[in-house]
């Protein structure tokens, strides 16, 4: 996935109620954040403003120049340097990346036995700025591995000095024991892309999923569907699921929701598989027919 500094800078100057709320969080951070809903590229920046404004040593934050400012842009620029530091600290640490206090790991790519201790590890040492920061990026990927979330939860109940900050798709594809202890911050889902782009799209499934026809004959003419076309479609589902799990149904889509009332861990395993495919650069009009083909008879099955 491609970060940037300048992505990452527009988020932290853009006046918005969650970037306040991310302010105001490292005056007096939580021990666990939980960063949900927007895109995984959204997630991944907003967990690493936030890590920049907890970690800044000077007054205006973040400067991008002090030490601990330059010790977190390697991530973001991921630079040639990154990458090298990234393969040999991988063989070191499992698929953990250390760099100063942050230590770095992507829920995707699995977690192994090896990383907890290297975590448990890095924990325990004296921080070199202000304090340790742990980010686990898709952190949905892994929760279900039970030793890993256990040794997880005892690491977080034992490093009361270390911050935690975990990003998932939305907070429902995670334990309890995991939310009683966090503050979770929703970021906004792209509305206005999904209300442009892809609307014929969001139709086509409205309906589908209404009278089970219409889907294949557009997916199937000759326009096809665009990876920008899943990508929205994907995010339409999520902000649906989002309005439907907190009862504030507006979208036709979340209306259908709300009418036949399938299981909501169901329908989020659909959907976040499909944005696993789709970051896995799968066919596009495949995981859009797998999406609709999916939550039709997950619909269709609930309502009985
Ligand atoms: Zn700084």
């Amino acid at each position: 996935m491609y970060h940037s500094m300048e992505a990452l800078h527009t988020i932290l100057t853009t006046p918005s109620p969650h970037i306040r709320t991310l302010f105001h969080l490292a005056q007096s951070p939580p021990q666990v954040l939980i960063i949900e809903g927007g895109s995984e590229e959204a997630r991944f920046l907003t967990s690493f403003a936030y890590t920049l404004l907890l970690s800044c040593m000077s007054s205006s934050r973040p400067c991008y120049s002090c030490d601990a400012c330059l010790s977190i842009t390697p991530y973001i620029n991921a630079s040639q340097e990154y990458a090298s530091l990234e393969k040999k600290q991988k063989q070191e640490h499992g698929v953990a990346v250390i760099i100063g206090d942050v230590l770095y790991l992507n829920g995707k790519e699995g977690v192994y036995s090896k990383q907890i201790t290297s975590l448990k590890k890095h924990v325990s040492d004296q921080p070199k700025f202000k304090k340790h920061i742990v980010i686990i990026e898709e952190f949905q990927a892994i929760y279900s591995i039970k030793e890993i979330a256990n040794a997880l939860l005892k690491t977080m109940e034992e490093s009361s000095h270390a911050l935690f900050v975990l990003t998932a798709p939305e907070r429902n594809s995670l334990a309890h024991t995991i939310l009683s202890r966090a503050f979770i911050l929703t970021l906004p889902f792209r509305t206005s892309l999904s209300c442009t782009v892809e609307n014929t799209w969001v139709d086509a499934l409205i309906s589908f999923l209404k009278e089970g026809n219409g889907w294949f004959a557009k997916s199937m003419s000759k326009d096809g569907c665009s990876s920008e076309d899943v990508s929205a479609l994907v995010l339409a589902c999520t902000a649906a699921l989002c309005e439907y799990r907190h009862g504030t149904v507006q979208s036709p889509l979340a209306q259908l929701f709300a009418h036949y009332m399938p299981p909501v861990f169901l329908c989020t395993q659909i959907i976040q598989e499909a944005e696993q495919a789709f970051h896995s650069h799968i066919n596009p009009l495949l995981i859009a027919d797998t999406l609709a083909t999916r939550l039709y008879t997950l619909l269709h099955s609930s309502h009985r």
